[in-house]
């Protein structure tokens, strides 16, 4: 329906150009538009917010996502000017701001998996939590304690609220601050299972992520990673990880998170140390 929609506005090509770079996060549409459709964003705005029902607000995102909160600058094309929205993944509720914190709709499969892989009565630290998707749905699914770290302080909010939307005050602990020192302050031997989900960075960070991880617990380490053929990202990942790791680590697994660009993916290393 959404094609015929577009292709009233666009030719066939352009159209699934479009198509497969928008994400709908609760009431609101973020679209990239190539510089050739620039000149029809307006348009392509209000198309879409008439053709999909829920939609009330419709952005073009102007920049990539950067900087050390990993957010990026929308630009309202059609709709209400409002970047809060509530949205629901698995069973719990989440607010999310889509400018001010990052949250992506397209790591909703890895949540999920890292999910259920936590076991009852485990500690974790979730490094870079965001608005603590990751540690919301682990502390619903099992009886584990989450340290859910930000750097961004309207991430911590978020999360603060999401925490008490979904009833798990005591069960998920917002910290606001730097990974690194929060781990040395409070944290160091604390985790059986330490996410590290800032990709661009996770070997400035390892060290930490080694110092909040008792021995036997396992690292979720995440990173950026060119490969000519698919199929070989996983394996890459984990030599990366090796020739990085300064401790004895027993590989549990690796797979493809999301691709990224033209022959690159971003990959999740599953690992287990000893210390
Ligand atoms: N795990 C979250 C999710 O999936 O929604 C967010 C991941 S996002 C890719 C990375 C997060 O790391 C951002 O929210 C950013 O603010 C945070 N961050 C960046 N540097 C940090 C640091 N030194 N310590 C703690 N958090 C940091």
């Amino acid at each position: 329906m959404l094609k015929k929609a577009m292709e009233k506005i666009l030719t066939p090509r352009e159209s699934d150009e479009l198509i497969s770079a928008f994400d709908q996060i609760g009431d609101i549409i973020i679209v990239r538009i190539p510089d050739f459709l620039l000149p029809k964003k307006k348009l392509i705005g209000e198309t879409l917010l008439q053709e999909v029902k829920k939609a009330k607000s419709v952005f073009y995102q102007a920049s990539a996502v950067e900087g050390d909160f990993r957010t990026r600058n929308l630009e309202i094309l059609a709709g209400e000017d409002r970047t809060e929205t509530e949205y629901k993944e698995f069973g719990c509720k989440f607010t999310v701001d889509v400018e001010n914190a990052f949250f992506s709709p397209r790591l909703s499969t890895e949540r999920e998996r890292i999910a259920n892989l936590v076991k009852d009565g485990e500690t974790i630290v979730n490094m870079f939590a965001g608005v603590g998707m990751f540690s919301i749905m682990a502390a619903k699914k099992k009886k584990c304690k989450v340290y859910s770290i930000d750097i961004n302080p309207v991430a911590s909010k978020l999360c603060e609220k999401n925490i008490s939307s979904n009833k798990l005050l005591g069960n998920v602990i917002t910290i606001n601050g730097d990974a690194s020192n929060i781990i040395k302050k409070q944290l160091e031997n604390k985790s059986d299972r330490t996410l590290m989900l800032l990709p661009e960075r996770s070997d400035e960070f390892l060290q930490s992520a080694i110092n909040a991880t008792k021995s036997g617990g396992i690292i979720h380490y995440y990173s950026h990673i060119h490969a000519d053929k698919k199929s070989e990202s996983g394996k890459l990942s984990e030599e990366h990880y090796l020739q990085v790791t300064p401790v004895k680590s027993e590989i549990v697994g690796s797979k493809i998170v999301r691709p990224i660009g033209p022959r690159f993916y971003q990959t999740v290393v599953d690992v287990k140390i000893t210390k």
